[in-house]
């Protein structure tokens, strides 16, 4: 059996079988040596496995998904993989002995939304296992997405897992404690909620002049609650491109209202636009991914950089659920091209936790939301979307999946940290 950590309601979290001899796996440099496709700037950290990280649990063989919904014989354990759809499970999951979830690298978002799904959207209430490229610093964050109990690697050490998962003081209980389903969302808003104050005191303590730089999304908005709710030193600011939805324009002053503290709104320079404006046209952004590049530079990205000078750390709204291109979000990282601190307090969060934010705490959202937007940038830039597409899927929508990014949190920039 290999080296099992596992929360259990009567005797806490313990430690059972033994070290497997799966190597840990190697890191590898990206393929393009930090140039060229965005995705491979940040998602290769460790090469991946050829296939499933185990064939076996304690009680015998582990079967797929595929094979499992074929037909697999009753008592069976199902191994999850990565690209599992694992909405084909619902209404089946009741008497399944044990989930497990393959870890293909660490941070690979997927794992977090199978294990999300399941015990939120399709009431598995049985033991949930995480498996592969687990760490011993990771099982804080999969206990709270609902995972009880974690497959360590050969290199791990059980301890240090045991003290990492000590820090968690609000575990999941679906597996293993009575609870309702409305109880346990709770309990995980909470924990997540005491997360973020933490790490934004942590961020106000530990830097000179620390500030978030909000588009006004709904995960920006969550940030500047959090922030004003605990009058915290952390600056506000927003930048003004000049071409947002008007929507967007009015929340700017809903929230100065709402909370009564100054956002500072950052415009592009003025002759750096009309010159664009002139030499191209005003909506040259559609003709090709470097015309675009240039206006996103001229009016976000150097406007951000002046709006950082002077600061030791920048906070950000982004998630990893987001898009490809934000998979391996860290939370804290290095902003190297900057020389200062970047924190992305809510890389883990999922659309739900930051919608069951804003309704506990009843912030003011962008109104497009309820008209299909799911990210908002700029307006001529962004359109809505329908419910399956990638939530980035409505930006720069005439480009390459690959491309769209703005340039103001691009990985070549940055390193974990
Ligand atoms: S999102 Fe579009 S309009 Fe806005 S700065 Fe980038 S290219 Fe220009």
């Amino acid at each position: 059996m290999s080296l099992l950590l596992e929360i259990d309601a009567q005797k806490g979290a313990l430690i059972r079988g033994e070290a497997v001899e799966r190597p840990a796996p190697k890191p590898v440099k990206p393929a393009n040596e930090g140039a060229g496709d965005v995705r491979r700037k940040i998602v290769p950290v460790v090469k991946p496995p050829a296939g499933p990280s185990a064939s076996e649990w304690e009680n015998g063989a582990y079967v797929s998904l595929q094979n499992w919904l074929e037909g697999a014989p009753k008592g069976a354990a199902i191994l999850l993989q990565p690209a599992d759809d694992v909405r084909a499970l619902e209404g089946r999951v009741g008497d399944v002995p044990l989930i497990s979830v393959d870890f293909h690298r660490i941070g690979d978002g997927r794992g977090y939304t199978h294990a999300f799904l399941l015990r939120k959207r399709l009431n598995y209430a049985g033991p949930l296992r995480a498996i592969g490229a687990v760490t011993a610093d990771q099982v804080f964050a999969l206990a709270r997405v609902g995972f009880d109990s974690f497959a360590l690697r050969a290199d791990q050490n059980g301890e240090t897992a045991l003290a990492a998962l000590g820090t968690f003081s609000v575990p999941y209980q679906g597996a293993v404690v009575a609870g309702t389903a409305a109880d346990r969302e709770a309990a995980l808003l909470d924990a997540k909620v005491r997360l973020l104050d933490l790490a934004l005191k942590n961020i106000a303590m530990s830097h000179n002049r620390p500030a978030l730089a909000s588009s006004l999304s709904a995960e920006d908005m969550v940030i500047a609650d959090a922030i004003a709710r605990l009058n915290l030193p952390i600056d506000v600011f927003t930048l003004d491109t000049g071409r947002l939805h008007s929507e967007t324009l009015d929340l700017v002053e809903a929230t100065k209202q709402r909370y009564g503290r100054e956002i500072e709104v950052v415009k592009p320079d003025a002759g750096a636009v009309s010159d664009y404006v002139t030499r191209h046209g005003a909506d040259a952004f559609y003709e090709s991914v470097e015309l675009r590049k240039l206006c996103c530079n001229i009016r976000k990205v150097a406007p951000l950089n002046t709006a950082l000078k002077g600061r030791s750390a920048w906070v950000t709204g982004q998630r990893r659920e987001q898009a490809v291109t934000r998979g391996a979000l860290p939370e804290t990282e290095r902003d190297a091209e900057r020389d200062m601190q970047k924190y992305n307090p809510l890389a883990d969060w999922t659309w739900t936790d930051v919608l069951a934010y804003a309704n506990r705490f009843d912030i003011p959202l962008n109104p497009l939301y309820q008209r299909g937007y799911v990210s908002i940038g700029c307006e001529p830039c962004t359109k809505a979307i329908r419910p399956d597409e990638d939530p980035r899927a409505g930006r720069w929508w005439w480009e390459n999946q690959d491309s769209r990014e703005c340039g103001l949190h691009t990985a070549a920039n940055t390193r974990a940290a």
